[in-house]
């Protein structure tokens, strides 16, 4: 892996994000695996396809090396999970993170499979030495179709009582075409935090709302909510994060980069309701049967810089809009990551 860093991507970086960022980062939400895990993919993922063309593995060492890039200066410590999808060996990603978390002294997710008994994820997570799980919706049971699954399915309630007994971190996608507004999730979500107070569950991506029709009510029924968490991770849209810091406060708003994915060089837009990803001519492979992927001319992608610098500058933008002051800004590159991890380790 190289990763390229441009003019482009210098003058962003030292003209709206150096001052910006407080010089210690937590990063909730970052991806390691080896390409060697890779299995036969025997029936389509659930997920969206593109995030595979930006990296076929990352490894700790390239996460690390990605941080030194895109961050001089600041020191960044990553929250690290494997690769959740079901092309991944499951056993292999998960002892990789748990060990290179050992080696490092980073705090890890499991990659979970609801396949698992209580006793096997208890057993598992604790002899791993992590702090929480990561589900995905792409685990749950193959008979499923994508547009029906709910988080119980991948996330099922005998996993959740035991995160409940000792109080850890769950990382969560959730599922179904209508993302955040969508009323089963926004019930089940709101259910999970009644049922089990002491998970501390993460809603990643802000509930996968990428664009405007993404949102529906779902911050008027959020407000209800009491101790969920939102990483913006992998979201590049200012309306939807200053909705979510004005329903929740930055307190609950946690970053996270959903790197190698962020890595990626391009401008996201909406169209018609739809998230597109503007990339570069020539660096991501065929796009032609991706939805969700459009290459541009050479000359306008030239002036595209990292995804996850457009995260950062999406969210400089809604906390401008918020008048958020430097400790609200500290508090959600810093110090709530700090804190959601510490309460987990101390137990
Ligand atoms: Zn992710």
């Amino acid at each position: 892996m190289s990763l390229q860093v441009t003019e482009v991507d210098k003058q962003v970086y030292h003209n709206h994000l150096e001052n910006f960022l407080p010089d210690a980062i937590v990063d909730v939400h970052t991806h390691i695996w080896l390409k060697e895990f890779r299995l036969p993919l025997v029936e389509g993922t659930r997920g969206p396809v593109w995030p595979r063309r930006v990296a076929e593995e990352n490894t700790i060492e390239n996460l690390l090396d990605t941080y030194a890039l895109m961050f001089p200066g600041k020191k960044v410590t990553p929250l690290i999970f494997g690769w959740p999808e079901r092309d991944v060996d499951l056993e292999r990603t998960n002892l990789y993170t748990s060990t290179v978390a050992k080696q490092y002294g980073l705090p890890a997710l499991m990659v979970t499979t609801p396949r698992w008994s209580a006793s096997e994820l208890e057993e598992q997570v604790t002899r791993g030495g992590f702090i929480g799980l990561k589900p995905y919706v792409d685990q749950a049971p193959s008979h499923i179709a994508a547009q029906d699954i709910t988080i119980y399915d991948y996330l099922p309630h005998h996993h959740l009582r035991v995160a409940d007994t000792h109080g850890w971190i769950v990382m969560l996608h959730i599922p179904r075409p209508a993302r955040l507004k969508d009323k089963v999730n926004l019930q089940h979500l709101l259910e999970i935090e009644t049922l089990y107070p002491n998970i501390k569950l993460i809603v990643a991506h802000i509930g996968r709302a990428y664009c405007e029709e993404d949102v529906g009510e779902a911050f008027t029924v959020l407000r209800a909510s009491k101790h969920l968490f939102f990483d913006f991770s992998a979201n590049t849209n200012a309306y939807v994060i200053e909705q979510a810091l004005r329903t929740v406060g930055p307190q609950r708003i946690v970053f996270g980069s959903d790197l190698p994915i962020v890595r990626m060089r391009m401008r996201r837009i909406c169209e018609d309701g739809r998230y597109i990803n503007l990339v570069p001519p020539g660096l991501y492979g065929d796009l032609r049967e991706d939805p969700h992927m459009r290459e541009v001319s050479a000359a306008e992608g030239r002036r595209f810089t990292f995804f996850l610098y457009e995260q950062l500058l999406a969210f400089r933008r809604a906390a401008e809009a918020c008048n958020l002051q430097a400790a609200d800004i500290a508090d959600v590159f810093c110090n709530n990551g700090v804190r959601l991890i510490a309460t987990v380790e101390r137990r």
